[in-house]
């Protein structure tokens, strides 16, 4: 009865021509959130500080038909600079298929753009807005956004001490087997409401144009991710979470991750934006899961400035520390799963250029200054990920021999390059070697080929026929193995199937590899298949962890290389020099001493009970225990969680950091009764979807 009565009067309303006003509801809201948002009429109006001197100001217009942002600002007591205004947020839904048939949503051998797809504009007709806050935070939700089989609303957030807006189209789709990606940004309908576009390229140059009418949209291959737009007033950068964004591919090149110009994807106006690759590295490109009825949340940031386009940019690079792996006292920066391929890269040239030498153009390989570039100093390379031909069998301990000796010369007194494959045998799925100095062993040996043999020149040789051979080699030499990729790609259902193995059991087995794979924005977390797998193997009862691993072909200082990274964070005084061997390194993964990091988040402690990770924590102390953790962060932070298990459950406790501000670092503690548990770690996450996670302290 009501809701016809309610019905009558909308279509009273229509026609007599007027919409009854957009509700705005206010009731979630709070001022002490350190945001001010008001209502007049059509408008909304948000104030924030944004820096000690800046306050921001963004006006939106809810009338119909009418740009969102009508204006975008900046007052200090200088006065107030428009930066911007009339500005269209703008989305592009590209909507492909996801094959679940072989690995479900955990998919990496797919191609969505290879079967059929379609790009859908999104609009945003707002039919309900909602203002709330979090913490020291708030949001302003319009509801009525739609691009092909997606439906959501518009969610923007501000934080108080942060310069950022963080624009979020929030969508779902009731559709199965959904694989999509979008391009975002904003535009202006006049195109001398912009000066200039700027950004630095992948070579690291100030590149700007100006901006003009006639000017078709391009794609362009900006360092940080990271497009700006200067006006009279200031300018805005846009770009997107660093990590998140990325969907996972083979080759990490920089594929052009932003747009600028006029008539991107055939739309309106003039502006700049987000992309995503839809052909990706022409390999396997999975794209984004958009599981049914789950909230995708597709992000970008608008950062503000009063500046040039060069001190916006400035201000953006500090979210990633310039794109650098952070120098943090007691630890040192250790990366892993490298098919960088230097060592047959030198033969080939070697023979090209009939030279017995360093062959000309490797002097100094380019991956050695890239990886110093984003401030890593141990790398773990996973060499000869190639088909073994009978030839290439024959080569092996030549092909060994060179690249441990290449190791060696490329090492130095802060870069340490540590041999190591992907040698796929004898297990089951994908694994990853790791010894603490040069061991030479034979993948494929003839068959009566003995385990040990002393060859002239190497020392032993080690010949491996079972997968006792593997674990008895892993003993002998003190190495590590683990599962690469678990649960997906050709690691699919490993490590779960060989968990009753002795090999697995044993503790030269570490556990698996962790990175932001597959690719799902519903996630407040990145690579939740192997931070499961954590818990699982936790509870499965022996002491395993997980380390980061990149997985990724060639390395070349003009990639997209951090945006694709992560990087492990090893409790260790000195990098090892080649000469003495890396056991410390060894030791430290071994002994669980250590965090992993996407570089925004990071945790330079994390106790329970005065135990750190990979410490055992006497089952006594764990009624009371205190739980006592050094966070670091640049992006607001958003929560952490400390996780543990009984050897069946998962169980977890969260600590909300959404009352902290952008830039900070803080000592959090939490009494909590664990005396169910046998292990705890922790994770930690940012609004951008960056992140930090510890391996457990067991409780014994
Ligand atoms: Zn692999």
């Amino acid at each position: 009865m009501l809701v016809s009565f309610r019905l009558g009067l909308l279509l009273l309303l229509l026609a007599a021509g007027s919409l009854p006003a957009l509700e705005v509801r206010f009731d979630r809201y709070r001022a002490d959130s350190g945001v001010e948002i008001t209502r007049a009429a059509d408008q909304l109006f948000v104030k924030w500080p944004i820096s000690d001197q800046e306050t921001g100001v963004v006006q939106l217009s809810l009338a119909e038909n009418t740009p969102l942002f009508e204006v975008l600002a900046i007052q200090s007591e200088a006065g107030e600079k428009r930066i911007a205004e009339k500005l269209r947020p703008k989305y592009w839904l590209t909507v492909g298929s996801r094959n679940l048939e072989p690995q479900g949503w955990n998919a990496f051998f797919d191609n969505p753009p290879r079967r059929s797809h379609e790009t859908f504009p999104w609009k945003l007709t707002p039919t309900d807005v909602e203002v709330s806050s979090a913490g020291r935070s708030s949001s302003i939700y319009l509801d009525g956004a739609a691009a092909g089989p997606f439906s959501g609303g518009l969610l923007l957030t501000f934080y108080p001490g942060c310069r950022l807006i963080q624009t979020t189209a929030v969508m779902r789709t009731e559709q199965d087997a959904v694989a999509f990606l979008y391009d975002a940004g904003v535009v202006s309908d006049q195109p001398d409401a912009w000066r200039r576009f700027a950004w630095i390229d992948s070579h690291d140059r100030l590149q700007a144009v100006a901006a003009k009418s006639k000017d078709e949209a391009e794609a362009v291959d900006a360092r940080y991710r990271a497009i700006a737009g200067e006006t009279e007033g200031g300018s805005l950068v846009v770009f997107p979470p660093p990590h998140q964004f990325l969907y996972p591919l083979d080759f990490a090149d920089n594929f052009k991750f932003v747009w600028r110009g006029t008539g991107w994807r055939k739309g309106e106006g003039t502006g700049l934006g987000v992309r995503q690759p839809p052909e990706g590295d022409g390999r396997f490109v999975p794209w984004v899961n958009a599981p049914p009825n789950t909230d995708q949340r597709l992000s970008f940031f608008i950062a503000l400035s009063g500046g040039t386009t060069d001190d916006a940019l400035d201000e953006t690079k500090r979210f990633t520390h310039g794109d650098r792996f952070k120098k943090l006292e007691g630890y040192r920066t250790f990366t892993s799963h490298y098919h960088i391929e230097h060592t047959l890269d030198y033969l080939r040239k070697q023979r090209e250029q009939q030279t017995t030498g360093i062959p000309a153009g490797l002097e100094s390989p380019p991956f050695v200054k890239a990886f110093q570039d984003r401030g890593i100093e141990m790398v773990h390379l996973a060499e000869f990920h190639v088909h073994h031909s009978p030839d290439f069998i024959e080569q092996r301990l030549t092909q060994l021999a060179l690249l441990h000796e290449e190791c060696r010369r490329l090492s130095s007194d802060d870069f340490l390059l540590i041999p190591g494959e992907e040698p796929n045998v004898q297990l089951g799925g994908h694994w990853i070697s790791m010894f603490p100095r040069p061991v030479y062993w034979l993948l494929h040996p003839p068959q009566d080929a003995p385990f040990e043999t002393k060859v002239d020149g190497l020392g032993t040789v080690y010949a491996i026929h079972s997968p006792e051979d593997v674990l008895r080699l892993m003993e002998k030499e003190e190495g590590l193995m683990w599962t690469a990729h678990a649960r997906t790609k050709s690691s699919f259902g490993y490590p779960d199937r060989y968990r009753d193995a002795p090999f697995y059991k044993s503790d030269r087995f570490l556990g698996a590899a962790w990175k932001a794979m597959p690719a799902d924005y519903s996630r407040s977390r990145l690579g939740v298949r192997i931070l499961d797998l954590e818990d699982d193997m936790a509870n499965w009862g022996q002491k395993k962890y997980i380390l980061g691993e990149v997985d990724i072909f060639r390395v070349m200082p003009n990639y997209e290389l951090y945006g694709h990274m992560n990087v492990n964070y090893l409790r260790l005084g000195e990098v090892p020099k080649f000469d003495e061997g890396w056991k410390p390194v060894v030791d430290a993964l071994h002994s669980g001493a250590f965090f992993v990091s996407t570089g925004e988040v990071l945790l330079p402690s994390f106790t329970v009970g005065g135990k750190r990770s990979g410490e055992i924590l006497p089952a006594a102390d764990a009624k009371q225990a205190n739980v006592k953790l050094q966070l670091e962060w640049t992006f607001p932070p958003n929560y952490a969680e400390v996780i543990w298990g009984d050897g069946k459950q998962v169980y977890r406790h969260r600590i909300d950091l959404r009352q902290e501000e952008a830039f900070g670092a803080k000592e959090v503690t939490a009494k909590l009764d664990l005396s169910v548990a046998k292990w705890v770690r922790l994770e930690a996450w940012d609004v951008a979807a960056n992140g930090a996670f510890t391996q457990p302290v067991w409780i014994e």
